[in-house]
């Protein structure tokens, strides 16, 4: 093995080029500027030039700057920090806020991350119902009857999460109303903004919350693993409390989180970030317009109605029909898209899959839209 690895220093991406609809991947491409910023830093411990003992107190570069006023201000709430991910913010405020062995309430639309992050933080994790196909949505009311549920079998509740929108169907759920319920029964809330914080603007003061967690790579165009994380004043002092062995460092963070190109990436993309928040309605018209012109070839919006996000998941039976005698089988679709260079349905998905339309022009959502039409017209002439 060792006598081959010449293949490790080849690492052409072939996608380059394509229209990429993978709602992963939509949100994390790097600005000019970001990628610039990588390059620039991509050495190990690179921002630690200047450091006087904590990551988030450095001027040069200016992290300090940017985690202590810029991402309070973007985000509406009173401490930020930086994280590796959305996971291992909700871990952190999880292992934080709540006492080993209580319950958390969670959406019933929640994703994996949250189920793993209560489960290895000690704790049990209660969801609330989601209702039927197609809309699949999540009530606020159901937080009520959960939290009271888990209590009323003698359990605790500390915390209650919101997945904002859910990874699935992109429904977003009125946080506002989530937030008073939980606080009217002492519970504080937990937004989970993996797909919102960097897309939407987002107020965590206005929409209530305790806790917001975002997403670097998902849906700030930055490079990662890399997250935000922020709290109010109260929720801060025990999430970024500090360690009675080596006062100087914020424990649950490990003292420090990001130490390389990725917060700069964070950093370089934030003033465009700023911007294409403020074109979220853009966003969605554009969304929607996408669904409605792929609809009548039988590929139908799951998720809520009117559509609230660029995140989309999709139902064909007509697809799924072709892929039954098609030659490549269920790996037809993603066949014949890769022949129009497009990118990010997953291999071997027909009858349903999801995709992203967030900061694609229209005429590339044209080409994928016609590229979809000419696909099962092919396919059901024969
Ligand atoms: C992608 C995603 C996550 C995980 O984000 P990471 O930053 O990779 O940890 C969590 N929640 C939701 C809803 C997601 O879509």
């Amino acid at each position: 093995m060792l006598d081959d690895l010449e293949k490790f220093t080849k690492l052409k991406r072939r996608t380059r080029g394509a229209i990429n609809i993978d709602p992963l991947q939509r949100g994390g491409i790097l600005t000019p500027e970001a990628k610039e910023a990588v390059l620039e830093w991509a050495d190990g411990y690179s921002i630690c030039d200047f450091c006087t003992g904590a990551m988030d107190k450095i001027q040069n570069p200016p992290i300090k700057s940017f985690v202590h006023d810029a991402l309070p201000e973007f985000l509406d709430i009173d401490e930020v920090r930086i994280t590796h991910g959305a996971r291992e913010g909700i871990f952190a405020a999880m292992h934080a806020l709540c006492e080993r062995g209580s319950c958390v309430v969670a959406d019933g639309n929640a994703h994996y991350t949250t189920i793993l992050a209560a489960e290895l933080a000690g704790l049990k994790v209660e969801q609330t119902p989601v209702g039927g196909e197609p809309e699949y949505k999540v009530d606020p009311q159901g937080y009520n009857k959960t939290i009271e549920d888990v209590r009323s079998r003698g359990e605790k509740v500390d915390l209650a999460v919101l997945t904002y929108p859910d990874g699935n169907y992109g429904n977003l759920v009125d946080a506002k109303k989530v937030a008073q319920i939980c606080h009217d029964l002492d519970v504080d809330l937990l937004l989970n903004g993996a797909y919102s914080v960097g897309r939407m603007d987002l107020s965590a003061r206005d929409l209530g919350v305790d806790v917001i967690v975002g997403s670097g790579h998902k849906s700030m165009a930055s490079c990662g693993p890399i997250g935000v994380l922020g709290a109010t004043e109260e929720c801060a002092k025990t999430i970024f409390r500090r360690s009675k062995l080596v006062p100087d460092k914020e424990l649950e963070l490990l003292g420090c989180t990001l130490r390389g190109a990725g917060i700069l990436s964070m950093m370089a993309s934030f003033p465009h970030v700023v911007e294409r928040t403020k074109l979220w309605d853009d966003e969605v018209e554009k969304a929607r317009w996408f669904a409605s012109q792929i609809e009548p070839f039988g590929i139908l919006l799951q998720g809520e109605r009117p559509h609230n996000h660029d995140l989309m998941f999709f139902k064909s039976e007509v697809l799924y029909e072709i892929s039954k005698t098609a030659r490549k089988g269920r790996y037809f679709l993603y066949r014949e898209l890769k022949k129009r260079k497009i990118f990010g349905i997953k291999p071997g998905l027909t009858r349903q899959f999801k995709l992203s339309t967030y900061l694609l022009s229209r005429e590339d959502l044209q080409t994928v839209v016609d590229g979809l039409e000419e696909i099962i017209a092919s396919y059901t002439r024969a």
